[in-house]
C-alpha cells in the first residue's frame, strides 16, 4: 500500500496518464499508478544504482514489466520529448526537483507534458519560483503530515492551458477589507493556495518555522561578530511577518 504523501501525488495525475516517474527508487509509484489506471504507461528513471535495481524489482515483482519501463540516467534524459504527458518528482529536496525540470527544459524534454505533480522535502519556494519564472502555473497545493514529517505537494500545469494565470495566482492575498496580508515574495514562500485555504497541518508547519528561526536568534544573540546584528534584523523581520500572516488567516 502506498504511504498517503505518495497516494496524494498520485491522485494529482489524471487519469489514463503516460507517466515518468523521476527518482522512483522502489518504483512504488508507478505500480501504483498502473494497478489503479491512473497510468497506462510509465517510465521509472532512477540515477543510483541500487534505487534503479529496486525500481526494477519492483516492477518484476508485480508483473508490470510490459507497462512500466524502469530507465537509469539522470532526470528527464531518460525519456524521449512527447514520451509522456505526466511527470511525478517526490522526496527531493525543491532545488534538485527544479534542477531536474530546467535541464528536461533545455532538452525538450517537457514538450506534450500537462501536468507536473511534486513533493519537494524542502525549499518549496525555490521549486515554486521556477515553475512561476517558466511559464507554469500551480493548479493546487496540498500539505500533510505523516509520521511525524510535513509534506507539501505541488501540482502544475502549463500557463496557457490551466485555469488561471500566474498573475491571478499570484496576486496580494486581501482580507475582505482589503487590506493586503500576504506580498507576492510570501506568497512563493508559504504557497499561494495553502495561504488560501490553511489547514492545522500549515500552521503547525509555519509555527515550527518560527520556533527554528527563534533558536536561530537565540544563538546570533549570543555572537559577538558585527555581522550577528544584522542577521538578527533580518530574521526578526521574517519572524514578525510570518506572525502576523498567520494571525490574519485565523
Ligand atoms: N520518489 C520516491 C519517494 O518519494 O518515496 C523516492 C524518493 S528518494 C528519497 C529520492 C530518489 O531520487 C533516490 O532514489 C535517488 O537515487 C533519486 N534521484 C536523485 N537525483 C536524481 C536524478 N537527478 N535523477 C533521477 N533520480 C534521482
Amino acid at each position: 500500500k502506498l504511504s498517503e504523501r505518495l497516494q496524494l501525488v498520485l491522485e494529482q495525475i489524471p487519469q489514463g496518464s503516460r507517466l515518468a516517474d523521476i527518482g522512483s527508487d522502489h518504483a512504488l509509484l508507478p505500480v501504483a499508478a498502473i494497478q489503479s489506471g491512473r497510468a497506462v504507461f510509465a517510465v521509472a528513471g532512477e540515477v543510483n544504482e541500487g534505487p534503479f535495481e529496486a525500481a526494477r524489482r519492483g516492477v518484476a515483482e508485480a508483473g508490470k514489466g510490459k507497462v512500466i519501463s524502469v530507465r537509469r540516467g539522470d532526470g528527464l534524459e531518460v525519456l524521449e520529448p512527447g514520451e509522456v504527458d505526466s511527470i511525478t518528482i517526490a522526496g527531493m529536496g525543491g532545488s534538485l526537483i527544479a534542477a531536474i525540470l530546467d535541464r528536461g527544459r533545455q532538452q525538450g524534454k517537457l514538450e506534450g507534458v500537462t501536468t507536473l505533480s511534486l513533493q519537494p522535502n524542502v525549499g518549496e519556494d525555490n521549486l515554486r519560483r521556477w515553475l512561476l519564472e517558466h511559464g507554469w502555473v500551480l493548479t493546487a497545493e496540498h500539505i500533510l503530515e505523516e509520521d511525524g514529517k510535513i509534506y507539501e505537494i505541488l501540482t502544475a500545469v502549463p500557463e496557457a492551458t490551466g485555469t488561471h494565470t500566474n498573475d491571478e495566482v499570484y496576486s496580494d492575498l486581501k482580507l475582505a477589507g482589503g487590506e493586503v496580508v500576504c506580498s507576492k515574495d510570501r506568497l512563493i514562500q508559504m504557497g499561494p493556495w495553502l495561504l488560501r485555504s490553511p489547514n492545522d497541518v500549515f500552521f503547525d508547519k509555519w509555527q515550527g518555522e518560527i520556533r527554528k528561526l527563534e533558536s536561530i536568534l537565540a544563538s546570533l544573540s549570543r555572537s559577538e561578530l558585527a555581522s550577528a546584528e544584522d542577521k538578527r534584523r533580518v530574521i526578526t523581520g521574517q519572524i514578525k511577518e510570518i506572525t502576523e500572516v498567520l494571525e490574519c488567516l485565523r
